[in-house]
């Protein structure tokens, strides 16, 4: 059989072992023909330039900058307070025994451009010589960051490994002191309404221009001694790194958010969240409930459940329906909370 009748005939796909559902899956946008002048144009984007080993490059036009070498405005601690780590001469520094950092702004699927370097003379041997890591989905999903140089350690821990699931494809690691490149595309994992997985993380990975992980399906949290299971997670989440005791260093750290723009959101320090929960009532008898669980606000209102997500301070909105919440500027508990649904307003007092 030729190419174009193999092609044109759905039975011999059949017969070859492809599903339908493979070959949909691999198909372009239906809603456009092939060529159609009607279909829109790519956006444009300003390219970056590569760094060298003195000078890290200039990210592209479209980039989230979240370390120019400058500050740590971007990043704090797990738990929202400000992060100990240190900045100096353009890069920032893990201080040990400070905790890891991640960033204010959450991210789902993305681009990822970080550059490491490792101390200089090298301390300790395996695991324990600079160690560090890039996080994604909060502190779930690790690659690793170490001294892969001349440094041997289980292959599924070394420089570039999704830790204890992938090994890079090869070890591209550069001497201590020097800086490297991650180039990663991270692709969220979600879930079904009841926290089953409809779709694994998908990883991505170059290390100085090298591909080292090539689309892998992550198996879960990477943890040590065991292949942990998948809880369920928003599928925006902060960008961490690792705090493993070592001095490893970074800089010129920039986010490429893929697929449709949504709004920016962020996660608040639990110190906020408590702030804004307690009871408030809408009008006699009324009451709306507001919890922290784990890094969100639950509002319950009318018996229904919603998890708020923050775009501002004082600002969060649901995701399933149109409702906001909008706490006042300022310190202390605040006295009542603005809440808009569709489009009503109400002004609801804190009671409790
Ligand atoms: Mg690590």
């Amino acid at each position: 059989m030729k190419i174009h009748e193999f092609v044109r005939q759905p039975q011999a796909w059949l017969m070859a072992g492809l599903s339908f559902t493979t070959i949909s899956q691999a198909a372009p946008d239906p809603n456009w023909i092939e060529h159609d002048r009607a279909r829109p144009q790519p956006p444009k984007v300003e390219p970056g330039t590569f760094s060298s080993a003195d000078q890290p490059g200039r990210p592209p036009g479209d980039a989230v900058v979240l370390f120019d070498g400058k500050d740590l405005s971007q990043w704090v601690s797990l738990d929202g307070t400000p992060t100990q780590w240190i900045v100096r001469d353009g890069y920032m520094e893990c201080v040990k025994g400070s905790g890891y950092v991640r960033t204010l702004q959450n991210f789902g699927d993305c681009q990822l451009h970080v550059e490491w370097a490792t101390p200089t003379p090298p301390h300790g041997e395996g695991q324990g010589r600079g160690n560090s890591g890039v996080f994604f989905g909060l502190d779930r999903y690790e690659i690793q960051v170490l001294d892969s140089y001349d440094n041997t350690t289980y292959a599924d821990g070394s420089a570039g490994s999704i830790y204890g699931q992938y090994p890079p494809l090869v070890n591209v690691t550069r001497p201590p002191g020097q800086w490297q490149v991650y180039d990663i595309v991270y692709t969220a994992p979600r879930f079904d309404a009841d926290g089953k997985v409809k779709s694994p993380a998908r990883i991505t990975a170059f290390h100085n221009g090298v591909l080292i992980q090539n689309n892998v399906e992550v198996t879960g949290p990477t943890s040590w001694l065991e292949r942990a299971p998948y809880k369920a997670h928003p599928e925006k989440t902060p960008i961490s790194l690792q705090d493993h005791g070592n001095p490893v260093r970074y800089r010129n750290i920039w986010v490429r958010e893929l697929g449709k723009p949504g709004k920016k959101e962020f996660t608040l320090s639990n110190a906020v969240l408590d702030n804004y929960a307690g009871t408030y009532e809408r009008e006699p008898n009324s009451l709306v409930k507001i919890v922290r669980e784990d890094h969100h606000l639950v509002v319950t209102l009318e018996g229904v459940r919603f998890v708020m997500f923050a775009e501002s301070p004082t600002r969060f909105f649901a995701k399933t329906t149109d409702v906001q919440y909008q706490f006042p500027e300022g310190e202390g508990k605040p006295d009542h909370v603005v809440i808009s649904v569709g489009e009503g307003g109400m002004n609801a007092k804190r009671v409790r």
